[in-house]
Protein backbone atom coordinates (compact mmCIF):
# COMPACT_ATOMS: atom_id res chain seq x y z
CA UNK A 1 0.00 0.00 0.00
CA UNK A 2 2.88 2.20 0.61
CA UNK A 3 3.57 2.26 -3.12
CA UNK A 4 -0.22 3.52 -3.68
CA UNK A 5 -1.04 6.41 -3.18
CA UNK A 6 -4.81 7.13 -2.44
CA UNK A 7 -6.96 9.59 -0.65
CA UNK A 8 -7.32 9.17 2.71
CA UNK A 9 -11.09 9.19 2.55
CA UNK A 10 -10.79 5.89 -0.01
CA UNK A 11 -8.08 4.24 2.53
CA UNK A 12 -10.77 4.27 5.57
CA UNK A 13 -13.27 2.99 3.10
CA UNK A 14 -10.67 -0.20 2.65
CA UNK A 15 -11.81 -2.31 5.31
CA UNK A 16 -15.43 -1.89 5.37
CA UNK A 17 -15.27 -3.22 1.55
CA UNK A 18 -12.95 -6.66 2.78
CA UNK A 19 -15.17 -7.25 5.64
CA UNK A 20 -18.04 -7.28 3.25
CA UNK A 21 -16.40 -9.40 0.42
CA UNK A 22 -15.40 -11.97 3.04
CA UNK A 23 -18.64 -12.19 3.83
CA UNK A 24 -19.53 -12.53 0.11
CA UNK A 25 -16.81 -14.68 -0.50
CA UNK A 26 -17.70 -17.11 2.69
CA UNK A 27 -21.45 -17.36 1.59
CA UNK A 28 -20.08 -18.60 -1.98
CA UNK A 29 -20.94 -15.56 -4.03
CA UNK A 30 -18.88 -15.40 -7.09
CA UNK A 31 -19.41 -11.83 -8.12
CA UNK A 32 -21.29 -8.81 -7.25
CA UNK A 33 -22.32 -5.43 -8.69
CA UNK A 34 -21.37 -2.01 -7.50
CA UNK A 35 -24.91 -1.45 -6.88
CA UNK A 36 -25.11 -4.73 -4.65
CA UNK A 37 -22.21 -3.15 -2.69
CA UNK A 38 -23.45 0.02 -2.14
CA UNK A 39 -26.94 -1.27 -0.47
CA UNK A 40 -24.42 -3.56 1.65
CA UNK A 41 -21.88 -0.95 2.66
CA UNK A 42 -23.96 2.45 2.64
CA UNK A 43 -21.41 4.13 0.42
CA UNK A 44 -22.91 5.70 -2.92
CA UNK A 45 -21.92 3.38 -6.20
CA UNK A 46 -20.29 6.09 -7.48
CA UNK A 47 -17.90 6.64 -4.94
CA UNK A 48 -17.43 2.65 -4.99
CA UNK A 49 -16.30 3.16 -8.69
CA UNK A 50 -14.07 5.96 -7.98
CA UNK A 51 -12.57 3.94 -4.84
CA UNK A 52 -11.74 0.82 -6.90
CA UNK A 53 -10.44 3.35 -10.20
CA UNK A 54 -7.67 4.13 -7.91
CA UNK A 55 -6.32 0.50 -8.48
CA UNK A 56 -6.66 0.59 -12.23
CA UNK A 57 -9.91 -1.48 -13.72
CA UNK A 58 -11.33 -4.13 -11.78
CA UNK A 59 -14.50 -4.47 -12.36
CA UNK A 60 -16.41 -5.70 -15.79
CA UNK A 61 -19.49 -3.53 -17.13
CA UNK A 62 -22.52 -5.63 -16.86
CA UNK A 63 -21.01 -8.12 -14.89
CA UNK A 64 -19.83 -6.36 -11.85
CA UNK A 65 -16.90 -7.28 -9.46
CA UNK A 66 -15.69 -10.99 -9.17
CA UNK A 67 -15.55 -11.00 -5.64
CA UNK A 68 -12.05 -13.63 -5.02
CA UNK A 69 -10.40 -11.44 -7.53
CA UNK A 70 -11.23 -8.14 -5.28
CA UNK A 71 -11.10 -10.26 -1.92
CA UNK A 72 -7.46 -10.98 -2.61
CA UNK A 73 -6.91 -7.95 -4.30
CA UNK A 74 -7.78 -5.77 -0.95
CA UNK A 75 -5.88 -8.54 1.12
CA UNK A 76 -2.87 -7.82 -0.49
CA UNK A 77 -3.51 -4.13 -0.01
CA UNK A 78 -4.27 -4.12 3.06
CA UNK A 79 -1.83 -6.55 4.38
CA UNK A 80 -4.23 -9.26 5.25
CA UNK A 81 -2.18 -11.47 3.96
CA UNK A 82 0.16 -11.37 7.16
CA UNK A 83 -0.25 -11.43 10.36
CA UNK A 84 0.54 -7.89 12.07
CA UNK A 85 1.82 -8.06 15.39
CA UNK A 86 0.93 -4.62 17.45
CA UNK A 87 1.89 -4.05 21.20
CA UNK A 88 -0.11 -2.38 23.57
CA UNK A 89 0.98 0.33 26.22
CA UNK A 90 -0.89 0.89 29.77
CA UNK A 91 -3.22 -2.36 31.03
CA UNK A 92 -5.78 0.20 32.83
CA UNK A 93 -9.60 -0.36 31.94
CA UNK A 94 -9.61 0.28 28.04
CA UNK A 95 -6.30 -1.40 28.08
CA UNK A 96 -7.85 -4.69 29.20
CA UNK A 97 -10.77 -4.20 26.94
CA UNK A 98 -8.95 -3.91 23.91
CA UNK A 99 -6.97 -7.29 24.98
CA UNK A 100 -9.88 -9.23 25.47
CA UNK A 101 -11.59 -7.63 21.93
CA UNK A 102 -10.82 -10.40 18.76
CA UNK A 103 -9.09 -7.83 16.63
CA UNK A 104 -8.17 -11.03 14.93
CA UNK A 105 -11.58 -12.13 14.01
CA UNK A 106 -12.17 -9.58 11.26
CA UNK A 107 -8.33 -8.40 10.83
CA UNK A 108 -5.08 -10.21 10.51
CA UNK A 109 -4.56 -7.69 13.39
CA UNK A 110 -3.16 -9.42 17.01
CA UNK A 111 -2.21 -7.71 19.67
CA UNK A 112 1.49 -9.92 20.33
CA UNK A 113 3.00 -8.12 23.36
CA UNK A 114 1.47 -5.50 26.36
CA UNK A 115 3.51 -3.21 29.13
CA UNK A 116 2.80 -2.23 31.93
CA UNK A 117 4.99 -0.01 34.68
CA UNK A 118 2.83 -1.80 37.25
CA UNK A 119 4.78 -4.28 39.24
CA UNK A 120 1.56 -6.21 40.16
CA UNK A 121 0.73 -6.92 36.61
CA UNK A 122 4.00 -6.79 34.63
CA UNK A 123 5.64 -10.34 33.89
CA UNK A 124 1.83 -11.56 33.97
CA UNK A 125 -0.65 -12.91 31.39
CA UNK A 126 -3.76 -11.37 30.50
CA UNK A 127 -6.18 -12.83 28.29
CA UNK A 128 -3.70 -14.96 25.94
CA UNK A 129 -1.27 -11.75 26.04
CA UNK A 130 1.96 -11.40 27.88
CA UNK A 131 2.90 -8.16 29.65
CA UNK A 132 6.07 -6.95 30.32
CA UNK A 133 7.48 -4.40 32.18
CA UNK A 134 8.25 -0.86 30.68
CA UNK A 135 12.28 -1.17 30.98
CA UNK A 136 12.01 -4.53 28.24
CA UNK A 137 9.59 -2.32 25.68
CA UNK A 138 12.15 -1.44 23.61
CA UNK A 139 14.12 -5.02 23.45
CA UNK A 140 10.66 -6.96 23.14
CA UNK A 141 9.21 -4.39 19.99
CA UNK A 142 12.76 -4.93 18.42
CA UNK A 143 12.47 -8.70 18.83
CA UNK A 144 9.19 -9.20 17.91
CA UNK A 145 9.46 -6.61 15.28
CA UNK A 146 6.22 -4.47 16.06
CA UNK A 147 6.11 -1.11 14.37
CA UNK A 148 2.34 -0.02 15.89
CA UNK A 149 1.54 0.04 19.06
CA UNK A 150 -2.00 1.32 20.96
CA UNK A 151 -1.75 3.87 23.80
CA UNK A 152 -3.84 3.66 26.63
CA UNK A 153 -1.89 5.01 29.34
CA UNK A 154 -2.91 8.30 32.08
CA UNK A 155 -2.83 11.42 29.85
CA UNK A 156 -0.10 12.44 31.59
CA UNK A 157 2.21 9.74 30.71
CA UNK A 158 1.21 9.53 27.11
CA UNK A 159 3.94 11.96 25.74
CA UNK A 160 6.53 10.12 27.29
CA UNK A 161 5.44 6.79 26.68
CA UNK A 162 5.09 7.67 23.06
CA UNK A 163 8.57 9.27 22.82
CA UNK A 164 9.73 5.94 24.43
CA UNK A 165 7.67 4.23 21.74
CA UNK A 166 9.10 6.41 18.90
CA UNK A 167 13.46 5.91 19.93
CA UNK A 168 12.35 1.80 19.93
CA UNK A 169 11.62 1.95 16.30
CA UNK A 170 7.70 2.17 16.16
CA UNK A 171 6.13 3.84 13.40
CA UNK A 172 1.99 4.17 13.68
CA UNK A 173 0.94 4.87 17.14
CA UNK A 174 -3.16 4.23 17.75
CA UNK A 175 -3.83 6.97 20.37
CA UNK A 176 -6.38 6.39 23.05
CA UNK A 177 -5.23 9.34 25.01
CA UNK A 178 -7.51 12.36 24.90
CA UNK A 179 -4.14 14.64 24.48
CA UNK A 180 -2.69 15.27 20.70
CA UNK A 181 0.52 13.74 21.33
CA UNK A 182 4.39 15.23 19.43
CA UNK A 183 5.49 12.41 16.67
CA UNK A 184 8.42 13.21 14.49
CA UNK A 185 7.13 13.32 10.80
CA UNK A 186 8.18 9.26 10.01
CA UNK A 187 5.52 8.31 12.79
CA UNK A 188 1.76 8.27 12.49
CA UNK A 189 -0.65 8.45 14.77
CA UNK A 190 -4.65 8.00 14.86
CA UNK A 191 -6.87 9.36 17.64
CA UNK A 192 -8.90 8.11 19.11
CA UNK A 193 -10.30 10.00 21.73
CA UNK A 194 -14.02 7.94 22.56
CA UNK A 195 -15.27 10.45 25.52
CA UNK A 196 -15.12 13.06 22.41
CA UNK A 197 -16.80 10.39 20.06
CA UNK A 198 -19.45 10.11 22.44
CA UNK A 199 -19.71 14.13 22.81
CA UNK A 200 -19.91 14.57 19.05
CA UNK A 201 -23.09 12.21 18.24
CA UNK A 202 -24.89 13.92 21.36
CA UNK A 203 -24.33 17.49 19.72
CA UNK A 204 -25.40 16.30 16.88
CA UNK A 205 -28.30 14.62 17.86
CA UNK A 206 -29.31 17.56 20.26
CA UNK A 207 -28.93 19.79 17.32
CA UNK A 208 -29.75 18.10 14.10
CA UNK A 209 -31.73 14.96 15.39
CA UNK A 210 -31.36 12.05 12.69
CA UNK A 211 -30.95 14.70 9.49
CA UNK A 212 -27.63 14.80 8.16
CA UNK A 213 -26.02 17.56 8.64
CA UNK A 214 -25.12 20.50 5.88
CA UNK A 215 -21.00 19.92 5.62
P1 LIG B 1 -8.21 3.55 31.56
O1 LIG B 1 -9.62 3.29 31.86
O2 LIG B 1 -7.91 4.87 30.92
O3 LIG B 1 -7.53 2.42 30.83
P2 LIG B 1 -7.41 3.15 34.34
O4 LIG B 1 -8.23 4.02 35.19
O5 LIG B 1 -7.66 1.70 34.38
O6 LIG B 1 -7.43 3.71 32.90
P3 LIG B 1 -4.97 4.59 34.23
O7 LIG B 1 -4.52 5.26 35.46
O8 LIG B 1 -5.50 5.43 33.11
O9 LIG B 1 -5.91 3.41 34.64
O10 LIG B 1 -3.74 3.74 33.68
C1 LIG B 1 -3.87 2.84 32.64
C2 LIG B 1 -2.75 1.82 32.74
O11 LIG B 1 -1.52 2.43 32.37
C3 LIG B 1 -2.56 1.29 34.15
O12 LIG B 1 -2.52 -0.13 34.12
C4 LIG B 1 -1.23 1.87 34.59
O13 LIG B 1 -0.52 1.00 35.45
C5 LIG B 1 -0.51 2.05 33.28
N1 LIG B 1 0.51 3.10 33.29
C6 LIG B 1 0.52 4.26 34.00
N2 LIG B 1 1.60 4.98 33.72
C7 LIG B 1 2.32 4.28 32.83
C8 LIG B 1 3.57 4.48 32.17
N3 LIG B 1 4.30 5.59 32.35
N4 LIG B 1 3.99 3.52 31.34
C9 LIG B 1 3.27 2.40 31.14
N5 LIG B 1 2.10 2.13 31.73
C10 LIG B 1 1.63 3.06 32.56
Amino acid sequence: MAETKIPKATAKRLPIYYRYLNILFNAGKQRVSSTELSEAVQVDSATIRRDFSYFGALGKRGYGYDVENLLNFFKKTLNQDRLTNVALIGVGNLGHALLNYNFQQTNSVRISAAFDINKDIANTIQSGVPVYPMAEMKKQLQVQQINVAILTVPIEDAQKVTDELVSAGVKGVMNFTPIRISVPSTVRVQNVDLANELQTLIYFLDHYGSETPET
